[in-house]
Formats: structure tokens, C-alpha cells, sequence
């Protein structure tokens, strides 16, 4: 039974030169796989005219073209079951997962027993990054449906000794009657549905939030628990510790997390999967360092169903660090979002989740609930940028408050706003992931 520091203490301390010397080791033997079993990646090198000994190391992937979502889905579409970029033999899929926030037909994600054991090993260690321990009676706020967050985070809590309580959502007053019952301390779920409950509580069971005793609560699946006054609101709310890991269905379903120091998510599956962060227009890959802003590349380095080599993940990460006081060596990023939620007012880019975080900061001026109200498709937004907040009390002088937030979304993220404050309550609750945008146009 775990008890120490780490799960992997290996590999999350490990020398960087040792990583790296790992990592290309283990694209070399990925590499050799694609080429002989994946239609996909054949074709791909084919047309871009690289050949197997053109990529001796990690340094040469710079000259493969990226995998972009888009070419997945084509794959998908043009040969089903799984796609062109399936490696392995059907017979040797033993479940299959699906990737979320898309319209239509679900893009699906195969795993072998093998690549089930790596997704189960990586999602575990960055769960006990969290804090989780075998000790820990933890509530499963989330589905357990083709949603990568959902049976994965069941095999990975139960192998590293938690106790696993499905819940799902749709259920909060199960939840917190079973939590009661059986005095459990953590809970994993959006940060949506975290704030979700805290009000479910207070308004029905009449409670404190506090008094339900949850002292982890880890979060994923859309960027909240990393926003500084959405997470202070949360640890407010809940007395206990909030801390958010990040992760893809096509990859491995969490694998960044935050340690308990709470300052970024540690890159936590070294051995698995290798990370580029690059400039999302021109491809340009950046320097892993703090201050460094870009999009998720990802390349399989053991995968068996579905590998990906350079696969874009449009999720817009923040480097802030590379060292950490907990000992682990993977560097610390933080998502703002996806590249596609970005908006941009007069050339200045502005993230929902940054809009959010001013907003919330006025708590409990505001309840921290808002969305940004668009006429037309983005990324391009005509000033000023319009955000329906609510106000947090009643009784306030709400053109004082409103005037505040306006300057404060001016002084922290440079544009203009017009911000409504509307009552408590009067903004949609989520269960699972939000909704900071409302188009307009699409009725
Ligand atoms: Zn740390």
C-alpha cells in the first residue's frame, strides 16, 4: 500500500537527462510500431516523405506534420470502426471511450489491456499527486459513461487503494446522504459541479458545505479549479483543498496534476506520453519555460490502439514553472482553455476563464457566475466584450459594482467590457462542465 511522497517516486523525481534519455528509447519502439501497423501514419510520413531512419530522436519530430482532431474524425468516418489511425486488432480492444464536447457523431477512443494498465498507472499517480490516498473515501461526482473522466478514474482510484464511490450526477442529494453515511473526505467532479453542490447543499439539505467534512477535492475536464478566485471560492465554500488535473481522451485521461503546493499541474506521464508546447498559428514549437503561453502537442510513446504523433490539442496552457518544492521534476502548466474559446477585441486575445476569474474575485459582492454574451461568431468581438455577472447580495449599489468589475476587466485583461448584473440564481447552474460563452447567434 502507498504511503510515501510519490507513487512513482522514479520517475515524477527523476533527473531530466534520464527522461529524456527514456523518452527516446521508447519513441524508438513507438515509432517502429506505427510504421508496420498504422494505415494512417504510413500514409502520413509517405506524403510528407519521411522515413523511418529520418527519426532517430525526439529532436527529429519537429519535421512530422501535426495530427490535427479534424484528420481523426476523416480517419474515423472513412473507416470504422475506430479509424485509419488504429494499430492494433479489434480482438484486442477491451473498451471504448469517446471524446466530449463535440456535436454529432462521438469521435471513439479504443484501449487495450495494455494501454488500459498505462491510462490506470498515469491517472492513479496523478490523483496520489493530488493527494489522494488509500485512505480516502472519495465521492464520484461525474459520469460513468463514454466520458474519459469517468470508468478510468474508477480503475485509477481503486488501484491505488481509495475507496471509489460512484455517484454519478444528477444525484446530489444521494451524494450527500451517502457522504454523511460514510464519512467520506474527497470528492472528484467539475469545478462546475463542485460549486454546484455547495449551493445544492446550502438551499436543500440547509447545511454548511463544511459540515459534509470534504477536505480534497480534485477536479478536471474544463479549466475552473486552476482560476485563483474560482478556487478560492471553492476552498471557501468547502473548507478543503482544491486541486485540478488535466488530461485527453485521445491520450490518457488526466495527465497533468497539481501537487498540494497548488501552483500548476505537474506534467506526470513522462514515460508515456511527450509534450511540446508550440505557437498555435505558426506551429513554432516554444521552450518549456515559465512565462511560456501555447497549445498541447502530444506524441504517444507507448500506446497500442490508437498511437498520435504531434497530435494538437487546442488546449491553451500557461507554463509557470519547472521546479516545485514537492521534489517532483515535470514541469507545471495551468489551462486557460481551449484555443478555439478565444476571444479576440481589438488584437487583444481574452480567455472566458480570465473574464471569469475577474468576475469572481468581486465574491461575495458577485456569486462568481457569468457568461460572456456573443452576437456573432468569434474569435473577433467588437468592443466592448458583453459579461452577465450576478451580484452576490442584495441591496448593493450595483452601478458602483458594476462600474468596478468593468474597470478591473479593463486593468487586468486590457479591453473594454459592458457588464449586467443580474440576481442570484438567475444564470444557468452545470453538472458537468459550464458554459462561459452564450451565443446569440444561434438562438
Ligand atoms: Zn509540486
Amino acid at each position: 500500500m502507498p504511503d510515501g511522497q510519490y507513487l512513482d517516486p522514479e520517475i515524477e523525481t527523476a533527473d531530466l537527462a534520464r527522461v529524456r534519455e527514456l523518452q527516446d528509447a521508447r519513441l524508438g519502439k513507438q515509432l517502429d510500431y506505427l510504421f508496420a501497423r498504422s494505415p494512417f501514419y504510413q500514409e502520413k510520413f509517405e506524403a510528407a516523405g519521411i522515413r523511418r531512419e529520418h527519426l532517430r530522436s525526439l529532436a527529429d519530430l519537429v519535421r512530422v506534420p501535426f495530427t490535427t482532431k479534424e484528420e481523426l474524425r476523416e480517419s474515423q468516418a472513412a473507416s470504422p470502426p475506430l479509424g485509419r489511425h488504429m494499430a492494433a486488432e479489434m480482438a484486442a480492444v477491451i473498451r471504448i471511450h469517446a471524446s466530449t464536447g463535440t456535436t454529432g457523431q462521438p469521435s471513439l477512443v479504443g484501449v487495450t489491456r495494455r494501454d488500459a494498465e498505462i491510462w490506470t498507472r498515469v491517472t492513479a499517480r496523478s490523483f496520489y499527486t493530488q493527494g489522494i490516498r488509500p485512505t480516502d473515501i472519495v465521492m464520484h461526482g461525474a459520469s460513468l459513461t463514454l466520458f474519459a473522466g469517468g470508468l478510468p478514474v474508477k480503475d485509477a482510484l481503486e488501484h491505488l487503494g481509495a475507496t471509489f464511490v460512484p455517484v454519478g450526477t444528477g444525484a446530489s442529494e444521494k451524494l450527500v446522504m451517502i457522504a454523511r453515511t460514510l464519512g467520506a473526505n474527497a470528492l472528484h467532479c467539475t469545478p462546475s459541479y463542485a460549486a454546484y453542490l455547495a449551493d445544492h447543499v446550502r438551499r436543500e439539505a440547509r447545511m454548511d458545505p463544511r459540515e459534509l467534512g470534504f477536505k480534497k477535492i480534485v477536479c478536471g475536464a474544463e479549466p475552473g479549479a486552476g482560476i485563483p478566485a474560482v478556487r478560492a471560492r471553492l476552498e471557501q465554500a468547502w473548507g478543503a483543498r482544491v486541486t485540478e488535473g488535466l488530461g485527453n481522451a485521445d491520450m490518457i485521461p488526466i495527465i497533468f496534476a497539481e501537487c498540494p503546493n497548488q501552483s500548476g499541474m505537474h506534467y506526470n506521464g513522462q514515460e508515456y506520453v511527450y509534450i511540446e508546447i508550440i505557437e498555435p498559428e505558426s506551429g513554432e514549437v516554444l521552450p518549456i519555460e515559465s512565462g511560456v503561453s501555447g497549445e498541447l502537442v502530444y506524441t504517444s510513446l507507448e500506446r497500442e490502439c490508437v498511437p498520435l504523433v504531434r497530435f494538437r490539442t487546442r488546449d491553451r496552457v500557461n507554463i509557470l514553472g519547472t521546479s516545485c518544492r514537492c521534489g517532483r521534476t515535470g514541469f507545471k502548466l495551468r489551462c486557460v482553455g481551449r484555443t478555439d474559446d478565444m476571444l479576440i477585441l481589438l488584437g487583444v486575445n481574452v480567455f472566458p476563464s480570465a473574464v471569469k476569474d475577474v468576475v469572481s474575485s468581486f465574491s461575495p459582492r458577485t456569486t462568481g457566475e457569468m457568461q460572456i454574451l456573443l452576437d456573432e461568431p468569434g474569435p473577433g468581438v467588437r468592443p466592448p466584450l458583453k459579461v452577465v455577472a450576478e451580484f452576490g447580495e442584495p441591496g448593493a449599489d450595483l452601478a458602483v459594482l458594476r462600474r468596478e468589475v468593468e474597470s478591473k476587466i479593463r486593468a487586468v485583461l486590457s479591453v473594454s467590457s459592458a457588464v449586467e448584473l443580474v440576481p442570484p440564481g438567475t444564470l444557468p447552474r452545470f453538472e458537468m462542465k459550464g458554459r462561459l460563452v452564450r451565443k446569440l447567434y444561434e438562438g
